[in-house]
């Protein structure tokens, strides 16, 4: 029997735009032709939050899908927070990347509340940030994405960005800077989705999931011209 990924989707009821759950399909179907079998989970409000999670994976969502999910994130917050700890890998994404950090007010003055994973606060603006974007990791080396938020999220100095913003808007306006890290956490405001164009970054969270429930992670190289046209082609469109 092929070794098994229990993959997590959180909230895919409330949190889910603008394709993000592309993520998933790209991490099992990379998952398989690497050779592994996988099984995909969801997390919605008033579920059990599941056991024996490898990958945690979350999407985008109107202000007001934050609000219907923050009272079941907290619950959700000392196993997420545990899953971290253990450096299981976790991709989350706009709305839900803002509810990983402490907090998020809106444009109308509500709060609503995150789980604190990174040591950041985001507030909604007077702008929405819309567009392509190009980012340089350190990491990853260059990753394409796709904004369209008006949250403006501020990192403390003790947070690692994703990576630096060669193009686009990212966390804010002026930090030139894009998502946040935290062990082998990732969150972004790049949907797109963000796996398919950007294949490196899934085959890092398979590695890490792999390498934490296994001890190693066994690969195959995989035809990726289509993911670099993509790229290609999104780095040449109007913002
Ligand atoms: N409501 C948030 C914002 O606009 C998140 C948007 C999103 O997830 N795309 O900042």
């Amino acid at each position: 029997m092929n070794k098994k990924l229990r993959i997590l989707q959180l909230y895919p009821k409330d949190m889910n735009i603008y394709g993000d759950w592309g993520n998933v399909l790209v991490l099992k179907r990379r998952a398989e032709w690497h050779g592994y079998e996988t099984e995909v989970l969801e997390h919605d409000t008033g579920d059990d939050f599941p056991k024996d999670i490898d990958i945690v994976v979350g999407g985008g969502g109107q202000d007001s899908g934050q609000g219907r999910i923050q009272d079941d994130l907290q619950r959700a917050a000392p196993a997420i927070h545990r899953l971290a700890e253990k450096e299981v890998p976790m991709l989350v994404v706009c709305g839900l990347y803002q509810m990983f950090g402490k907090r998020f007010i809106t444009r109308q003055g509500q709060e609503i509340l995150g789980i604190g994973l990174f040591d950041m606060e985001t507030r909604g603006g007077d702008e929405r940030l819309i567009g392509n974007v190009i980012l340089q990791s350190d990491e990853f080396g260059e990753i394409v994405g796709y904004e369209n938020h008006s949250g403006l999220t501020n990192l403390s100095s003790s947070v690692k960005p994703l990576g630096t913003v060669v193009r686009g808007a990212g966390n804010n306006l002026s930090a030139g800077n894009e998502g946040a890290r935290y062990k082998n956490v990732i969150g972004t405001y790049l949907h797109g989705p963000l796996l398919p164009k950007n294949p490196e970054i899934a085959d890092w969270i398979l590695e890490k999931a792999c390498s934490k429930k296994f001890g190693d992670f066994t690969s195959t190289v995989i035809d990726d011209r289509l993911a670099d046209s993509a790229r290609e082609i999104a780095k040449t469109r109007p913002r």
